[in-house]
């Protein structure tokens, strides 16, 4: 975990030293601590959810595609506690109500992210300390360095968020039923929280280096199937059926071409992106 009160130190010291260049560094700092905070919930994740499915980089979409696909909670204040369980007779379980009354002790406490607020400060820490400020008239003064006050002004709102973090002594990623595949692809379990899933959602293998994708099924409650997503083509010279995973098509640039081979005979195919026209589907009826 993220020492914040660590940080807290060295942004402050940096700041106390008041220089264009130690401001400018403090604010750096400040965007390296927001970026840690939201990839460590994330990482956290990764083994219910898929960094290819998190449609991008930037901490604050990482961060709210867990809470979508892994914990809605992920950047709530929550407390863990344990309580030891009465002796049980064989095949006795406690009721919701009984184990309420158990005696609870705290083990951690996840602090909260406020998301929007540090996600607005990692603009503005970007925009004020880290480029030069582009001139819009011929009588502009360029400044290697941004506006001191304005930047001092916005690493404090940073340091006021990081306090309020650093009390926080675990991560929590959340509980609940998970359903679980095998990759086809690579032999890498492909786990799931339950809840999280819906019907035909598209879910990526967690390793990196593997192309397999699945589209979920909703059968019933907590019960889903994972089809493959594959595009197909017959062999020119044998017929065979041959498959491509889509995520290998999908991130093939436009008129790029790139060999496969026939599984039945081996023959090389040139399987190639192109531009396509599709009619635009007419919605409503106009009435
Ligand atoms: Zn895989
Ligand atoms: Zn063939």
């Amino acid at each position: 975990m993220l020492d914040v009160k660590k940080r807290i130190q060295v942004i402050s010291a940096l700041l106390e030293q008041g220089t264009p260049e130690s401001t400018s560094y403090a604010a750096l700092e400040c965007r390296l601590a927001i970026e840690y905070l939201c990839y460590e919930r994330m990482q956290m994740a990764l083994d219910l959810a898929s960094y290819a499915d998190m449609g991008g980089w930037q901490p604050n979409k990482v961060v709210r595609a867990v809470e979508e696909l892994v914990d809605e909670d992920i950047t709530s204040l929550v407390t863990l506690s344990i309580a030891r369980e009465p002796k049980l007779l064989p095949g006795q379980v406690l009721s919701l109500a009984e184990r309420e009354k158990l005696e609870y002790h705290p083990i951690g406490t996840q602090a909260p992210l406020d998301l929007k607020k540090l996600t607005k400060l990692w603009n503005a820490l970007a925009s004020s300390a880290l480029h030069v400020q582009v001139p819009k008239l011929r009588t502009d003064h360029l400044s290697i360095y941004g506006d001191v006050s304005r930047i001092t002004e916005k690493v404090h709102q940073c340091l006021t968020e990081l306090r309020k973090i650093g009390d926080g002594s675990l991560l929590s990623n959340g509980f609940g039923p998970e359903v679980s595949i095998t990759c086809y692809g690579c032999g890498h379990p492909v786990r799931r929280r339950a809840e999280r899933l819906t019907d035909k959602q598209t879910v990526s293998c967690v390793n990196p280096d593997c192309p397999e994708s699945y589209t979920v099924e909703k059968v019933a409650v907590n019960d889903f199937t994972f089809d493959r997503r594959l595009v197909f083509f017959d062999c020119v010279d044998c017929g065979t059926l041959n498959n491509l995973p889509w995520r290998k098509v999908e991130k093939m640039k436009v008129f790029e071409v790139s060999d496969v081979a026939c599984s039945g005979c081996n023959v090389l195919h040139k399987i190639g992106a192109q531009l396509g026209i599709v009619k635009a589907e007419v919605t409503g009826t106009g009435d």
